[in-house]
């Protein structure tokens, strides 16, 4: 097999040859409460890893403590944590597991109510998303 420009180094998962447009690891995690708000979170997730912007990633994991999970976590280049309401249950996860290397959105922060047994809209979902894409590209 041919090695990559000349060189013997084992190439990562993620990275082509010379790691010139080596893709960063993005995991996302919403915190997919129950409130509309939480459902807003897990949706914009959903959206955000389809048109790939990054891979959701289980948050349940991190807070039933998974040490492989966390590590992953860890790992990553970007954590994208979209928390519904100031209860701030992601966060408060992430900062339990001892993770620290990670960006943040609050659903209530961008003007929409936490409002419990309805359903959210397109357009909650569509602002939370282009919120999101903004702090990934400031990320890179
Ligand atoms: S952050 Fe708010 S909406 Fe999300 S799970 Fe916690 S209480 Fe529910």
């Amino acid at each position: 097999m041919a090695d990559c420009c000349g060189s013997n180094k084992a190439q990562a998962q993620t990275a082509s040859c010379c790691g010139s447009d080596k893709k960063k690891t993005v995991l996302l995690y919403a915190c997919s409460g129950g409130a509309n708000v939480a459902e807003i979170s897990d949706k914009a997730a959903r959206e955000l890893m389809f048109s790939g912007q990054g891979t959701m990633f289980c948050l349940a994991g991190l807070g039933a403590g998974i040490a492989g999970m966390i590590q992953t976590a860890k790992d990553a280049d970007v954590n994208l944590v979209i928390d519904g309401c100031p209860m701030d249950c992601a966060k408060k996860v992430f900062e339990k597991a001892g993770v620290t290397n990670f960006a943040y959105i609050k659903v209530t922060d961008l003007g929409i109510e936490k409002v419990k047994g309805v359903r959210c809209t397109q357009e909650q979902v569509d602002k939370v998303v282009a919120k999101a894409k903004e702090v990934l590209a400031a990320q890179k």
